[in-house]
């Protein structure tokens, strides 16, 4: 059997930034593990991620490594507006008022410390918010109660204080905020994301199945271009219609650092693991994200809490694992991703032990799942080198890496686009061929592949799934168990007989 260790199952996430888009740094990021490249699009200028995105491209197809892309939209975060450079000291106890940046300010100012919002913000908060609603500031670091309203104004009362600087985030939990869910500015980058044609796009602080169903609508409308569209859930309300969301979405991220703030830090660990069964039981891929290895930002070894989350969400059964600013401006990003890559090899050996049963995920009856999952179990009982899984449009690697088989999963396709989008997908290696191949070619295509990639030998099973006619949608029919080396025997027979028979 080959040594196939070289198969990490769960997929890395690295947001590109300062500290990485330059393009030897992305190719030793890329070669160290980077599956898929986020885009901030909270930071940033478009030239910048344009350059960035190219350079991405020219990297990935140089490594020969399945890359996707992915644009992360900032969403309604609301911000406090420009502070002095050396911000402002709040205390407990003291009154704040805080009113739209820019506009003068009508409420009577004595004793109250002033505070500028972003402007449009400000006023739809101010109707929204309630006597006693909390508002936290810097990722939820200070807190302040609200006190009384007078759109666009509100006054509040400091319960933890601390110094707050300029732009920095504000979380209004439990409030049902009047703000589209998707800004104007998200529109324009997300027009922005589908002429570079990036594999998926994120949308921050989604609230209802309605809020993906709309950009869904608006991409089909703007583009030819389709990329997945993934679902952060970081808002309650979110939490609460996460089934409903899953429904829709084709993809969710586990936002984990606005989450805590809006939700509070101890729902987090049982958020994480609802949301990635609900995902793995209908096959949609998610990602955990947020310091899984903060302390790497300044340091190059992470702490002991940092390797067991990472390993804790291989366990639970995420597709992916992300760093943030570990790889955007840190000052280790490729540490990081080879560490995050150790910590998931390991965790990977001990998966049957410690994973939930792929016995309990809910079969549907369609029969791409149905072949898929019996491919599974026939590669797992005969022991085979790997499963090749024919794909077009990478439903069948999707539907295959949702049984999750023990032995490996190499997608087979002729389509770049799915090839890019199934490195978001658990256990899934893809590689690319240049044209459909006939239903006689399968075979042949598949040792092919096999022999160049040192992923079986000789004798090896590998167990084949694959459609006829073959590498068209849905297709997916067929199962074989593949004996490697049997077609050479087979033609070696056949050139024997033809030489008898001509003999003869
Ligand atoms: P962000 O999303 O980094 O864009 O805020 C992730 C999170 O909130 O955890
Ligand atoms: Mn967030």
């Amino acid at each position: 059997m080959p040594n196939i260790s070289q198969f990490r199952r769960v997929k890395i996430v690295c947001t590109l930034g300062p500290s990485s888009n330059s393009a030897p740094m992305m190719r030793s990021l890329i070669d160290a593990g980077l599956d898929v490249a986020r885009f901030n699009f909270s930071h940033g200028t478009h030239d910048v991620h344009e350059s960035t995105f190219k350079t991405l491209r020219e990297q990935a197809k140089k490594s020969g490594r399945a890359v996707a892309s992915m644009q992360d939209l900032q969403g309604p975060k609301i911000r406090l507006g420009k502070l002095p450079a050396t911000g402002i000291e709040i205390k407990a106890g003291d009154t704040i008022l805080l009113y739209p940046e820019g506009a003068s300010v009508k409420t009577s100012q004595t004793g109250k410390r002033l505070i500028p919002v972003s402007t449009e913000i400000c006023g739809p908060i101010s109707k929204a918010l309630k006597k006693g609603a909390m508002i936290l500031f810097d990722d939820g670091k200070y807190s302040a109660e609200v006190k009384s309203v007078n759109p666009p104004e509100i006054v509040a009362e400091v319960k933890v204080g601390g110094k707050l600087s300029s732009n920095k985030g504000m979380n209004l939990p439990g409030s049902t905020l009047p703000i589209a869910s998707v800004t104007e500015k998200d529109y324009e980058d997300l027009k922005f994301g589908l002429k570079l044609g990036m594999d998926a796009i994120a949308l921050s602080f989604v609230r209802s199945p309605k809020d993906i169903e709309e950009v869904k609508n608006f991409i089909r409308k703007t583009s030819n271009h389709k990329p997945m569209v993934i679902a952060k859930i970081e808002r309650e309300e979110a939490v609460n219609v996460m089934e409903q969301i899953v429904d829709v979405t084709d993809g969710v991220l586990v936002a984990r650092g606005d989450m805590a703030v809006e939700i509070g830090a101890e729902r987090v660990p049982i958020v994480q693991k609802q949301l990635i069964r609900v995902c793995n039981e209908v096959g949609v891929p998610v990602i955990t994200a947020t310091q899984m290895l903060e302390s790497m930002i300044s340091n190059p070894t992470p702490t002991r809490a940092e390797a067991n989350d990472v390993a804790n969400a291989v366990f639970d059964g995420t597709d992916a694992v992300m760093l943030s600013a570990e790889t955007a401006s840190g000052q280790y990003p490729l540490e990081a991703v080879a560490m995050m890559s150790k910590v998931i090899l390991e965790a990977e050996q001990f998966r049957r032990q410690y994973s939930r049963s792929p016995d309990l995920v809910p079969m549907t009856g369609s029969v791409v799942e149905s072949i898929e999952f019996s491919a599974s179990r026939i590669a797992d009982h005969v022991g085979a080198a790997s499963i090749a899984c024919m794909t077009h449009s990478g439903v069948a690697a999707r539907s295959l890496s949702k049984f999750r088989p023990l032995r490996p999963i190499v997608a087979i396709t002729d389509n770049e686009e799915a090839m890019r989008k199934l490195a978001f997908v658990w256990g899934v290696q893809s590689v690319l061929i240049p044209d459909i191949v006939s239903t006689e070619d399968v075979f042949e295509t598949v040792e092919k592949v096999m022999k160049s990639h040192k992923w079986a030998e000789i004798d090896d099973y590998v167990v084949v799934t694959a459609g006829i006619p073959t590498l068209r949608r849905g297709t997916t029919n067929m199962i074989k168990v593949h004996k490697m080396g049997s077609l050479m025997e087979r033609a070696a027979r056949s050139v024997k007989t033809k030489t008898a028979s001509r003999k003869a």
